[in-house]
């Protein structure tokens, strides 16, 4: 694999391909498209086996090395993974050959955080190299906020600042942003959410910041997906018997980001026998692979799986690449992709509301599994797969569904169903009683530009 330049092209088709640095610290390629790569790369059959005796950051480093070709050292990368991954990655058995992987560990207990940390350290390695500083700017409604937060935090090169909306996040959100200082800038914007958006789109566009070199840690960056192949080879690696042991993955989704993850990992040659596709009522893509019609939905669903509640995944125009079509980013497809293939790929299915419940409920009180309402919808959709394929209901197939947050983040709507309130990990524990530092600012263009100025 060594000496090997690995490309990346734009699913608008009408940019130059790029380096993955350039992809990276790009975000967005200039015609508006996605990076995606050009030649998926084959991990050898007889190193598949070797993986099992791998911890997790050296499977990272391995699978990661395949992306990134010449463009870092084994040893460089194995340090970065082994700085980003320092939690467990637990693999729980339910029953027979049934198992939820737990993607929850990590420093803001959301699987975003396997993305972030990684993305993060890239970043800092090639701006390191080149002496360069970057400002990430991110507008955010929780979540996103403080993945990134966490996992830039104390990141030489890079100066991070957030906005949110002062009274829209929950109080858990906020300190998880607020307690971290350093490099990590907060501010409390005296808006909505939509106003913190507009108020980091102009200052994108600003020619007087261009000396500030702004970019985004948006979730379409390809630095972003590609640490999301990982946990899938690590999943199989602990639990296949054999190379030609296939294995069901169930898949909560949202923007997708997570599914293009495994793809990517199926494509370069693990083994995987489906991908169930679980969504929450924005079932946008189950109904398109049902019909072949795509129709966003708009305005999105509020579903109590909070962080799935979208009516149009950016990264479906990836999947639709991949199988040979085009899809602009409004939803438009412009070329339709092999739907016969898609459909003997994938199971798509949509969980509602009441069904996450229901499947919280019956899982805690039934073997006493508990999961929050993300991983919910993914069990649930193991089971509506699994029940309508009965022939891969024989206990002999391996399924792995995904949780990708903490029961914790979500003890409110666990503790209306199942009347106790689940136990915070350290991550979250920590946050109490420490001091937060945050900036109140006026919903103002001017006052955040002098900000700027001063935190970089
Ligand atoms: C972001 C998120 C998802 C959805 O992942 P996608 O990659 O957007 O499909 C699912 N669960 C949780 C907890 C998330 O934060």
């Amino acid at each position: 694999m060594k000496n090997k330049t690995v490309r990346y092209y734009s699913t608008n088709y009408k940019a130059p391909e790029v380096s993955f640095r350039e992809a990276l610290l790009k975000g967005l390629a200039p015609d508006g498209g996605l990076y995606m790569l050009r030649d998926i790369p084959e991990i050898p059959v007889s190193e598949l086996g070797a993986l099992s005796g791998m911890k997790y950051p050296e499977v990272a480093a391995r699978i990661l090395s395949m992306f990134l070709g010449d463009e870092i050292g084994m040893q460089e990368l194995l340090e970065i993974c082994s700085d980003a991954y320092r939690f467990d990655v637990p693999l729980e058995a339910v029953n027979g050959r049934k198992y939820v992987m737990r993607l929850d560990q990590g420093p803001t207990a959301s699987f975003k955080d396997f993305a972030a940390l990684f993305m993060g350290r890239m970043m800092q390695y090639f701006l390191k190299i080149e002496n360069q500083h970057i400002t990430i700017l991110t507008a955010t409604s929780g979540d996103t906020g403080s993945a990134v937060a966490n996992a830039f935090y104390d990141l030489d090169n890079i100066t991070v600042i957030i906005l949110f909306p002062v009274d829209e996040v929950t109080e858990m959100q906020r300190k998880q942003m607020t307690i971290l200082k350093k490099n990590i800038h907060v501010f409390a914007v005296d808006g909505k959410f939509d106003d913190c958006q507009k108020l980091v789109k102009k200052a994108f566009t600003d020619p007087s910041l261009s000396v500030f070199r702004l970019s985004s840690a948006n979730s379409i960056n390809i630095g972003r997906l590609l640490p999301q192949s990982v946990y899938y080879f690590y999943a199989w690696s602990r639990l296949a018997e054999t190379n030609d042991d296939k294995v069901v993955f169930s898949v909560p989704s949202g923007n997708f980001g997570n599914l293009t993850g495994g793809i990517i990992a199926r494509e370069m040659g693990l083994p995987v026998k489906c991908f169930v596709i679980s969504t929450n009522e924005n079932n946008e893509v189950p109904v398109y692979f049902k019909t072949g019609k795509y129709r966003v939905t708009s305005p999105s669903v509020n579903c109590i799986s909070s962080a799935m509640n979208v009516g149009h995944p950016s990264n479906l125009a990836r999947i639709v690449a991949l199988y040979g079509g085009k899809m602009d980013e409004s939803g438009k497809i412009l070329k339709s992709p092999d739907l016969k293939k898609m459909r003997a790929d994938f199971f798509a299915t949509s969980v509602t509301d009441s069904r996450t419940r229901e499947t919280i409920a019956d899982c805690y009180n039934g073997s006493g599994l508990l999961l929050e309402p993300h991983g919910a919808v993914a069990w649930q959709g193991l089971m509506d797969y699994l029940r309508l394929n009965p022939e891969m209901d024989t206990g002999r197939q391996l399924c792995v569904s995904l949780e990708t947050a903490h029961p914790a983040k979500f003890r409110e709507e666990i503790f209306k169903i199942l009347n106790f309130m689940p136990a915070l990990p350290d991550s979250l524990s920590n946050l109490l009683g420490k001091v937060e530092e945050f900036i109140y600012l006026e919903n103002d263009y001017d006052k955040f530009c002098h900000y700027i100025r001063n935190s970089t």
